[in-house]
This record gives C-alpha cells, sequence and structure tokens, in this order.
C-alpha cells in the first residue's frame, strides 16, 4: 500500500469495498500532496482486480497492469503511456493509458483539463469492460476543468454506465462546478501527520511541515525556496538593518517569489495573531497591507520599499 497516513480515508474506503456497492462517481479532495492521486491509483487497483481483493490482490493480471501504470504515473514516466489523436490537423494529448485495458488516467493537458479529452473519456465510458468487471476513469486535478469540460462531463455522471467508475481528484471543492460535486460520492483527505510527512520528505524539518501546512507537494516547492524561508525568520526577527537589506534583495526576486514570500509571511502573522500574541486591530492592518503589496506588485511596486514598510507596522 503506497498511501500513507490517511486512516480516516482508508476505513471509509475499506467499507466501501466490503459492502460491494462502490459509487459510480467519487471524489477525493484535499490538500495537494497528501495522497489523493496515489490513494485513488491502489484504490482503482482494488476495482479492477479480478479476484475481488479490496486494495487488489497483487498477482491477478489486472493488479499487475494496474502496479505497472502505477509506477509510471507516480514515477512521472508518462511518454509511452501517453495517447494523443489527430483532430482537425492537431495532436491532441488526451490520456494516460497502460497495458490495463478497463483503465485510464487522465490529467490535465498542460494547465486545464480540455473538452477534446472530456470527450475521449466519454468514448472510454461506453465501452465494455475487457479484463476486469469494471473500468475505472482516473480524472486528476478536476479543480483545472474548464466550464465547457465540466459540463459535458456533468452527462455522462448524470446516469454513468453502471460498470464505470469515475474517481475524480481535486484540490478542495471550491473549483468545482455544485452540479459535479452534488453527483460525486464526497471522500475528505487531510493533510499528513508529522511522521508521515517526514518519511515522505526524507527529512525531519518542523519548518517545512509548519510552512506547508502537511502538504508534501507544497513542502517539496518550498525546499527548493529554502532561501526564502529563511528570509522569512531573519524578516520576523531580525533588526531593522538586516530587515533593509533583505527587502533590497527581495526586490530583485521575481514575481512568483514575490508572492510566496507573501503567502507564507501572512500564514505566520495570523498564527502570531491565533496564538493571541497579536491584538486583532493590528492583525487587521497588517493583513490588509500585504493584500495591498500583493496587489501594488501587478502595478510594478517597489517591492523592497513595501516590505520594509511592512516591517515598520508590524514591528
Ligand atoms: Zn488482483
Amino acid at each position: 500500500m503506497r498511501l500513507k497516513d490517511q486512516e480516516r480515508v482508508k476505513d471509509f474506503l475499506n467499507k466501501l469495498f466490503s459492502h460491494g456497492r462502490i459509487p459510480n462517481a467519487i471524489l477525493f479532495y484535499g490538500p495537494p500532496g497528501v495522497g489523493k492521486t496515489t490513494g485513488a491509483l491502489e484504490f482503482s487497483k482494488g476495482l479492477l482486480c479480478t479476484e475481488n481483493t479490496p486494495w487488489g490482490c497483487g498477482v491477478c493480471p489486472s493488479c499487475q497492469h494496474m502496479e505497472h501504470i502505477t509506477e509510471s504515473i507516480l514515477g512521472g514516466s508518462w511518454e509511452e503511456i501517453s495517447l494523443f489523436e489527430e483532430i482537425n490537423g492537431r495532436r491532441v494529448f488526451l490520456y494516460l493509458s497502460g497495458e490495463h485495458p478497463d483503465f485510464i488516467f487522465v490529467p490535465p493537458d498542460g494547465t486545464s483539463l480540455k473538452i477534446d479529452q472530456v470527450r475521449a473519456v466519454k468514448d472510454f465510458a461506453y465501452r465494455k469492460p475487457a479484463l476486469s468487471k469494471r473500468k475505472v476513469i482516473l480524472m486528476d486535478d478536476a479543480h483545472t476543468m474548464t466550464r465547457e469540460s465540466a459540463n459535458a462531463l456533468l452527462k455522462v455522471l448524470e446516469e454513468p454506465p453502471p460498470d464505470t467508475h469515475f474517481i475524480l481528484v481535486s484540490e478542495g471543492k471550491e473549483a468545482l462546478l455544485p452540479t459535479i460535486i452534488s453527483r460525486t460520492y464526497q471522500v475528505e483527505f487531510s493533510p499528513l501527520d508529522r511522521e508521515s510527512f517526514y518519511e515522505l520528505l526524507g527529512e525531519e524539518s518542523e519548518d517545512l511541515y509548519r510552512a506547508s501546512k502537511g502538504s508534501l507537494t507544497v513542502a517539496k516547492e518550498l525546499r527548493e525556496k529554502s532561501d526564502l524561508l529563511r528570509s522569512l525568520e531573519e524578516f520576523l526577527s531580525g533588526d531593522p538593518k538586516k530587515v533593509y537589506l533583505l527587502a533590497q534583495e527581495m526586490d530583485k526576486k521575481d514575481v512568483e517569489d514575490k508572492l510566496l514570500f507573501l503567502r507564507l509571511l501572512e500564514e505566520r502573522i495570523r498564527e502570531t495573531f491565533l496564538r493571541k500574541e497579536l491584538d486583532y486591530d493590528r492583525f487587521e492592518m497588517v493583513v490588509r497591507r500585504i493584500e495591498e503589496v500583493r496587489t501594488g506588485l501587478r502595478r510594478g511596486v517597489r517591492f523592497g520599499l513595501a516590505l520594509y514598510a511592512l516591517y515598520s507596522l508590524w514591528r
């Protein structure tokens, strides 16, 4: 079992397995990097297992195919399992599909799940299963669906073929159409606990755990930008001279880093407020000012100066 932690989710899915009545559309949602996609792949293996073993027997041909495609998907070797189609002279990416005839994995094409992909999903949904008793369509990052895609998907979710199961994986529910949500069985994933987080990250970093709120994806991004975390510590505790220099340095960063810095800063200030180390008026003022700096960034405001002003307000 690759899925770490998430005991509540596992218990719940075990119950679904034992009742044998698996909903045709399930939504896995929660923060990024906590095991939703991994969990969905493991769950799919069980749904497709020809020995009908929860989470898969691991030895039947179906499980072996699933094992293989799971490794390719999680390992990032997508090239050999990507399916494309010529549509109006364009080469369009549809989904990933390995040797298992009854399983497809549909990640966004670039930044969104596109209408051509949903059309291909529908074609797949109405085929008969070839190896297993069911078919599984795993749609990753479902929150990136365009409105057009969502509306097209809605039609098949309303009346899914009985042997077809959709698993939608999404970072939260906000970006999904309410009509999609209402047609799915919802399974919420939590932030990782410390132990699993450290194990998956490969290091025991309390700073990263806190800054990422238990999200492995966010933590890995942050680790690459560990200088930002260091700057944040300096900003929060340093003397004015240091902060002034730091602010000047931050001026040279790209917009993405500046925005990330603001987000981390805002989280830390919120924590300080929740610990009652900052009164509400000051908290509100700082948060409002952070928002102003954020908006100002788009208009080309001098970030270093804005940051220093923010520091003076906060100290
Ligand atoms: Zn099996």
